[in-house]
């Protein structure tokens, strides 16, 4: 018998994926601050729940896809939250980009409570949501991540399991870490070729199939030289990670030369009112420093 699952945060991430259980077979019930995205999902088949607590009292998963730290803090150990529905043995997996401070903390919370935790945040996006093909970067105990892998196999391609309550959390940092200095490489060649006088063109399709390709120069490069700085990813959103990263880093004693610059980019967008473009607009502000009058972006 499939395990009963809840989704508490039905967003660009969470809609997607609690389609994808509903179509994996698994029994399911769902919440969501705003009602719209509950009747879609009850219209496909999910039992609708009034509180994060009505879930948990149906479910052996809950599973949480929420903006932040404070939101996932307050859905699962607030007033009618999770944890006062939860059933004995039931497990907790947040797959929201959290601090990993925040993950050990309902960790213990659960624990005390008879109940289990994994955090799992995941890579690839609203489009990976929907196809299915999410990495999934798992923190929590071995057991716990056994139940909880039919889940994940509905909902990404790779599964990972990283290590103890926070592991996960902390792998996704380290994945955005990555991601961002390589966007900011990217930004820096087009830039470079510009004010070199190179058909950026050209130079896209000299390189990415070298040593300087990647998934980021595949997807961002195009979109860069096409000037099309829709989201995607906002830019806004990218620096709630760095925010999560830089205090991590912080807290480890990690120097992170690279990702403090780039929010600091970023926050050169943000001023400039352009909070709300892809993570492609980096582009716009290295032209800025190099001189380059850019047209007004196309959103
Ligand atoms: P979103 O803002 O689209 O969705 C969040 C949902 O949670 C909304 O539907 C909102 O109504 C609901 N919500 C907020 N507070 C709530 C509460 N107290 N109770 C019930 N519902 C509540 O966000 P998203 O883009 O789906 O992202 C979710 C998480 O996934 C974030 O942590 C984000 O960093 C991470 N993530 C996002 C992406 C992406 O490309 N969007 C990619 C990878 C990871």
């Amino acid at each position: 018998m499939a395990e009963r699952v809840g989704f508490i945060g039905l967003g660009h991430m969470g809609r997607p994926m609690a389609r994808n259980l509903l179509a994996a077979g698994f029994p399911l019930t769902v919440h969501n601050r705003s009602q719209g995205p509950v009747e879609e999902l009850a219209a496909a088949g999910a039992a609708p729940a009034r509180s994060p607590m009505e879930v948990a009292q149906v479910s052996d998963i809950v599973i949480t896809m929420l903006p932040d730290s404070p939101d996932v803090e307050a859905v699962v150990t607030g007033p009618n939250g999770v944890a006062e529905g939860l059933r004995p043995g039931a497990v907790v997996i947040d797959m929201s980009t959290i601090l990993p401070a925040v993950s050990r903390r309902l960790a213990e919370a659960l624990e005390v409570r008879g109940g289990h935790w994994l955090d799992a945040p995941v890579s690839g996006g609203p489009q990976g949501a929907a196809a299915a093909t999410l990495s999934i970067m798992v923190g929590g105990r071995e057991e716990d991540f056994a139940r909880g892998r039919p889940v994940f196999e509905a909902l990404g391609k790779t599964v990972v399991h990283v290590g103890p309550a926070g592991a996960g959390s902390t792998a996704k940092l380290c994945n955005q870490v990555a991601c961002v200095l390589n966007l900011l490489g990217v930004a820096e060649a087009l830039v470079l070729a510009e004010k070199a006088g190179l058909d950026p063109n050209r130079l896209f399709q000299a390189i990415r199939a070298g040593s300087a390709g990647s998934w980021m120069m595949e997807n961002q490069a195009p979109k860069m030289i096409a000037r099309d700085f829709a989201p995607g990813f906002f830019v806004r959103l990218q620096q709630k990670d760095l925010r999560l990263v830089l205090a991590t880093a912080e807290e480890c004693g990690a120097p992170l030369p690279g990702a403090a610059l780039v929010n600091q980019i970023f926050r050169i967008l943000e001023a400039d009112g352009k909070g709300e473009l892809g993570t492609q607009a980096i582009f716009l502000a290295i032209e800025k420093l190099a001189g380059l009058d850019p047209s007004p972006p196309q959103r």
